[in-house]
């Protein structure tokens, strides 16, 4: 399964925002972004010409990278919205939300998407007791997930567990039995980072 593999606090320089893909880290003054808030490169700090097109590219690869997903995995996920009933935009990110790696980082269960990535992949959870070790998995409405037994001495998703915050409605976790439950469709208006979907349908309209 294709996945990058490259620095990712170049990819926040890059799209000029924080995408929190670092865990912890990203609420640090380790921060890459904090420190230098301009795209990487020899003309990082230079003047960007301005267009529409470029403004629609961008916000793509800006999701694409808060998600982990790669461009042809992103564009099924599209026609996919597109064909659903409803805003397309929002389709889109509510499939994303979906994602199982993005359900156990929502839940607490690991501190970045890529970690829930690598932990799902490594079989450390169950979805309504059956094991899923498929990051894209969608998860439904009242699925419940849970860290397998035998993986909650680890010591990665243990501390992620202890620290869990609340994030957001649609999820809840109980810590004490590792477990949480999809409580409802993700709602947009709770996705607080800087997405303009709207641009991303734009582009993939033409
Ligand atoms: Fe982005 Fe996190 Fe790296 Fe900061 S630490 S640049 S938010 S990935």
């Amino acid at each position: 399964m294709a996945r990058y593999t490259g620095a990712v606090c170049r990819l926040c320089r890059r799209e000029g925002t924080k995408l929190f893909l670092k865990g912890e880290r990203c609420y640090t003054d380790k921060c890459s972004f904090e420190r230098r808030p301009y795209a990487p490169g020899q003309h990082g700090q230079g003047r960007l010409r301005q267009s529409n097109y470029r403004d629609q590219l961008r916000e793509k690869q800006k999701v694409k990278r808060i998600y982990g997903v790669l461009e042809r995995q992103f564009l099924l996920y599209f026609e996919k919205a597109d064909r659903m009933r409803g805003v397309t935009g929002e389709n889109l990110l509510s499939l994303l939300e979906k994602r199982l790696d993005s359900v156990v980082y929502r839940m607490g269960m690991a501190t970045s998407r890529s970690e829930a990535r690598q932990l799902v992949r490594h079989n450390h959870f169950t979805v309504n007791g059956r094991k899923v070790n498929i990051p894209s998995y969608q998860v439904r409405v009242n699925d419940v997930i849970e860290v397998k037994e035998r993986s909650r001495k680890v010591a990665r998703i243990k501390e992620a567990v202890e620290g869990a915050r609340h994030q957001v409605s649609w999820v809840d976790l109980d810590k004490d039995n590792f477990k949480g439950t999809f409580k409802a469709e993700p709602v947009r208006e709770e996705l607080t980072l800087p997405i303009e979907e709207q641009l991303i349908v734009e582009l993939y309209s033409k």
